[in-house]
């Protein structure tokens, strides 16, 4: 377990005050809070002054390093011409500027853009949007949902339809109104002899069989492209958003890819579909879209989806809002974030990264007895452990935080998720560590 901070009373302070989020609090009678000063990079530093490599930016937010100084110095410049501004009969140029910038990275495929400031949020407003916009069409009975087994679209009620994760889910199950779950394509349920592309194809008819028969009830299917993150990095073949789309294509049924995670240049491409040439009827983007400064969630789609809501009647119209829909701070600091991708190619330099991150993770634990499925997405990688001990992903947090370095498992999945800045001698520290804090956490 990790050190004993030089602060007690400051902890005290913040576990009396301050109820942290996905924690069972009473764990903190063993487990340390970590009391962080500042950052810089891929570094946290905290107040007893030991750092910590942010090998999971901060989940998933984070993209170019704490303390940047491009987005922060385009943040000082907006706080002095305009904090907010309400987004119901107003504009602004930062949510104009990045609408177009969005519009025009999707091809102008989905060329409107509504705004929020959270994850759930964005997937709230995708569900009420498809079955508005099947209600406006006079199919008021397509209202129900499909998401994929072991999905995750965030936990607020209406999300929890969508997220199967027993874990958050099944405490309130009394008050969600859950819809439908299909196979996964995760390529680790390949059986011998399969692919990947094997196992999406299955996948992909189990699709197809359930709309066939529940089209008429269903009004979208929704997917986390090429990695399903939160239920353990999952990753599956391009080959099932291909046949997802073409399958909801052919039964009516709309297809919202949640991009929270794997977009903004994670999966290897700025956008994951991108990987498979589709184009969703929803996409979600939120985390790293603000490179990791302020919450900022936005929805894209298309204009047959804009058109079925234009009308004469108000109640026609989508009439969901948030206090801070398109906070001008906010876009800011997403249009500082496609500023960096555009001026230091970033979706380029990142292949060399990616590359570096899988020959070192190969070479410190890929002849581990006990580790299974080393995989990699774009950004991500990961590997299951073999008969690890109960408790592990916390053993193994804490054996990290000793080594330097901020690594989160989910279950007996370990696995990073850096900020794009990560340097080769940090990624070596990411790796090495990776390594000795598997050991210790076993042993
Ligand atoms: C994190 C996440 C969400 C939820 O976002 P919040 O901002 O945490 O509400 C939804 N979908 C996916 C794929 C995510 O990773």
């Amino acid at each position: 377990m990790p050190h004993r901070s030089a602060n007690p009373d400051f902890l005290a302070r913040s576990l009396a005050a301050v109820w942290h989020p996905c924690t069972q609090m009473k764990h903190h009678e063993q487990l340390p809070l970590v009391p962080i000063k500042r950052g810089e990079g891929a570094w946290l530093y905290d107040m007893d002054g030991r750092r910590y490599l942010d090998g999971i930016s901060s989940w998933w937010v984070n993209l170019f390093g704490h303390a940047n100084p491009r987005i922060g110095n385009a943040l000082k410049q907006q706080l002095d011409t305009l904090e907010h501004v309400m987004l119901a009969g107003f504009t602004h140029e930062p949510v104009v500027e990045l609408s177009e910038r969005l519009a025009a990275l999707t091809g102008h495929r989905l060329g409107h853009a509504f705004y929020a400031s959270d994850g759930a949020s964005a997937t709230e407003i995708a569900l009420k949007m498809s079955a508005h916009y099947w209600r406006n069409h006079g199919q008021p009975e397509k209202n129900r949902f499909v998401s994929i087994q072991g999905s995750y679209h965030g936990e607020t009620v209406g999300a929890l339809a969508v997220t199967d994760v027993a874990l958050f889910r099944d405490a309130y199950a009394p008050l969600v109104r859950a819809g439908s779950c299909v196979p996964s394509p995760d390529a680790r349920n390949a059986l011998p002899f399969e692919t990947a592309v094997d196992v999406a194809r299955r996948a992909a008819a189990a699709l197809d069989a359930h709309l066939a028969e529940h089209a008429g009830q269903t009004a979208a299917l929704i997917v986390e492209p090429l990695v399903q993150c939160a239920s353990g990095m999952a990753m599956y073949d391009p080959e099932y958003l291909r046949l997802a789309r073409e399958i909801c294509k052919r039964h009516q049924v709309h297809l919202i890819a949640d991009e929270i995670a794997v977009g903004c240049g994670r999966s290897g491409t700025f956008f994951a579909c991108e990987q498979a040439g589709i184009w969703p009827d929803f996409l979600l983007l939120s985390k790293g879209i603000s490179g990791g400064y302020l919450p900022l969630s936005i929805v894209l789609t298309t204009d047959d989806v804009f058109k079925a809501f234009y009308d004469d009647d108000t109640a026609r119209g989508f009439l969901h809002s948030h206090s801070y829909t398109g906070n001008p701070l906010a876009c800011r600091a997403a249009l500082a974030t496609l500023d960096i991708f555009v001026q230091d190619d970033v979706i380029a330099a990142n292949r060399r990264k990616s590359a570096r991150l899988k020959d070192a993770f190969s070479a410190a634990v890929g002849a581990h007895p006990q580790v299974r499925h080393l995989r990699q997405q774009g950004m991500i990688l990961a590997f299951d452990v073999d008969g690890a001990p109960a408790g592990f992903a916390r053993r193994f947090f804490g054996a990290a935080l000793e080594r330097e370095l901020l690594l989160r498992p989910i279950g007996n999945t370990v696995y990073t998720m850096p900020p794009y800045i990560v340097s080769d001698d940090e990624i070596a520290h990411l790796a090495g560590q990776t390594a000795a804090a598997l050991e210790a956490s076993l042993g």
